[in-house]
């Protein structure tokens, strides 16, 4: 995150307006100079004061709330929890859709004929760690069967960056900009469309169904980015070129440290995915296991950033679901590595070099 310093030029811009929220300059200019850098012409940005309720406003702006005939959300399993949050919020019961084994996202194409399609008033995608999902197959789908697509890119701010014209468009996307997130507002989050008045239903949602009128036309909630988030987004932008450099340098070094060890073949790294992650396939739950366990042994901490799938969460245990062998093979096998642009090259190789000490021991003694 940027330091004070950087900061400060914002805070005394505040100061001087005396606006503290509400869509005051700082938010404006972020939301433009985001605009330039996601939006390739076509597709404008509105801020908000999270991921989720970037999800929700655009769900509210797209489809509106959930109704008796069609009271289904679409989702994948393999998705942080905030997805089903999000959904659940806006009056949905979620119903959760296996993932495709090597993008580990949904395909548009297998919805064709889905069951619950006819029940369905929003499906969202997931784009898993940032990853970049096309816009077009989504466009297609939502105009044939008629239902609403929200893509929940949490993570994807690089995704969107290097090929807006692909991942904008006609479906609003929602990005996160929260502290784990490669790119941050501290707290914070975005809606990209090209559809403006869509974005004003969004800027509606996000501020408790008000728009120009002091009167509340339709549901919504408090989601707005305050300005003072706007100035942690803005310095965070100023020093995105260095901050994106850093980010390069520490996955060429687990790149680098993984093909010394022979494992690279197990790694997921930018820019594949998100720069604020380094995945591991450790290809099952007892190699992830072993993995997490020897990592703790040497005070490395680890984490499933989507945990088992949403099915395994207490809370959605009995959720409504296909069959997800994919999503079960995958989330207990993917374990997250620490990542930071400011990682020291050590730490990544002492990192690589325990997890491929168990993937090799693993080998030797087949269970
Ligand atoms: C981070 C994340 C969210 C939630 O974003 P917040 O800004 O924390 O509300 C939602 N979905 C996915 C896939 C995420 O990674």
């Amino acid at each position: 995150m940027p330091r004070a310093v950087r900061l400060l030029p914002y805070l005394e811009t505040i100061d001087a307006n005396r606006w503290y929220t509400n869509r005051g300059e700082l938010v404006n200019l972020l939301e433009t100079r985001l605009g330039d850098v996601l939006g390739a012409g076509k597709a404008q940005v509105v801020s908000a004061a999270s991921g989720t309720a970037a999800i929700e406003a655009a769900i509210l702006a797209t489809a509106g709330r959930a109704t008796p005939r069609r009271p289904l959300a679409l989702l994948p399993a393999y998705t942080f929890v905030a997805t089903a949050s999000a959904v659940e919020r806006c009056g949905y019961v979620p119903y959760l859709l296996d993932v495709e084994p090597d993008t580990w996202t949904l395909a548009a194409a297998r919805l064709n004929g889905h069951p619950m399609l006819e029940r369905t008033g929003v499906v969202v995608p997931v784009a898993p760690y940032g990853r970049a999902i096309a816009q077009a197959a989504w466009a297609e789908f939502a105009a044939r069967a008629n239902v609403p697509v929200v893509i929940d890119a949490a993570a994807g701010f690089e995704a969107l960056a290097a090929d807006p014209a692909r991942s904008t468009g006609t479906i609003p996307v929602a990005l996160s900009f929260q502290a784990t997130k490669a790119f941050s507002s501290g707290e914070g989050g975005a809606v990209i469309w090209s559809d403006a008045d869509g974005l004003l239903r969004v800027v509606r949602s996000l501020n408790f169904g008000i728009l120009w009128k002091r009167e509340s036309t339709s549901a919504g909630m408090n989601g707005k980015m305050s300005e003072y988030h706007a100035a942690v987004g803005l310095a965070a932008l100023d020093e995105w070129d260095h901050t994106a450099r850093a980010n390069r340098a520490a996955v060429e070094s687990y790149d680098r440290a993984a093909q010394a060890f022979g494992i690279r073949e197990r790694l997921v790294l930018a820019p594949d995915i998100a720069s604020n992650y380094a995945l591991l396939d450790a290809g099952s739950l007892a190699g992830a296991s072993d993995l997490v366990a020897a990592l703790q042994a040497r005070k490395i901490e680890s984490r499933r950033w989507y945990g088992y799938g949403l099915h395994h969460e207490p809370y959605w245990r009995n959720a409504q679901r296909d069959a997800l062998p994919q999503t079960d093979r995958i989330a207990p096998s993917v374990v997250g590595l620490p990542m930071y642009c400011d990682i020291s090259r050590d730490d990544i190789e002492r990192t690589i070099e325990t997890a491929a000490h168990v993937l090799a021991s693993r080998q030797r003694t087949p269970v």
